[in-house]
């Protein structure tokens, strides 16, 4: 079998668990979903998981669930090396008035995270990684940013209502049975066999909402052309300035 991750030629000799054991409660460890991967794409060790995980209970509502595994898995983590996990969280907080706190989020590790997340129900679904064809980004629902343009705010929004509902037949293109739903659940929608871009909604201890899109590029026989003509025949700078 080969490794989950997009692109990735490795075969999957280990297995990744998504999402990862550390989100799950000690005692409910049985319903976890995994997918084989290579060394190089199993996140286990990742310090990406920590801090996502701890990011979310911080930036959202904690429910009861996500507070027990953040005081399980976190909380132990907050004084260790120095308080540097305490620091690196706390990096750039502002204090709101009424006693809040706004913690500013470092959106490449929740990318990285995310991304892996997303190859893995999509693996899960099909048998087989994502093809190359596609691009992925995500969408937090959860962070607001006040620096973000309006529209934004409501991109947020239309994706919210869109996807809040189950997929229609024709836009369902796979499911992933999520054996726990209080600590994770996902939607997909897409066209089977890629026939189409992806939409992933995934939703962590039911309040904290990202939407993944999975963009195929349009495959345009001329682009291809394009390519080749160019390959090895790049047009020099002297050229163009012509
Ligand atoms: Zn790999």
């Amino acid at each position: 079998m080969s490794c989950y991750y997009q692109g990735c030629a490795q075969g999957g000799t280990t297995k990744e668990h998504i999402p990862p054991k550390s989100f799950f409660p000690r005692d409910q460890r049985n319903q976890l979903l995994t997918v084989p991967s290579c060394g190089l794409h199993n996140n286990a060790k990742s310090s990406d998981d920590t801090y996502v995980l701890a990011q979310i209970c911080m930036n959202a509502s904690p429910s009861n669930k996500s507070r027990e595994v953040f005081m399980e898995r976190v909380g132990p983590q907050l004084g260790y090396n120095g308080e540097a996990f305490r620091k690196t969280l706390a990096a750039d907080a502002v204090a709101l008035p009424g006693g809040a706190v706004c913690y500013k989020v470092d959106t490449g590790r929740f990318d990285r995270f995310f991304t892996a997340l997303t190859y893995g129900i999509i693996y899960k679904v099909c048998g087989k990684a994502l093809p190359a064809e596609y691009s992925t980004w995500h969408v937090y629902h959860n962070f607001q940013d006040d620096a973000a343009p309006a529209e934004e705010t409501i991109l947020k929004q239309m994706l919210s209502d869109f996807y809040s509902s189950e997929p229609m037949t024709i836009m369902d293109f796979g499911r992933v049975n999520a054996l726990n739903s209080a600590v994770y659940s996902v939607k997909i929608f897409g066209v089977p066999d890629f026939g189409s871009s992806i939409t992933i909604v995934h939703e962590l201890f039911g309040v904290f909402r990202v939407t993944s899109m999975l963009t195929r590029r349009m495959g345009l026989p001329h682009d291809d052309l394009a390519f080749s003509a160019n390959n090895g025949v790049q047009p020099t700078a002297e050229k163009r300035g012509g």
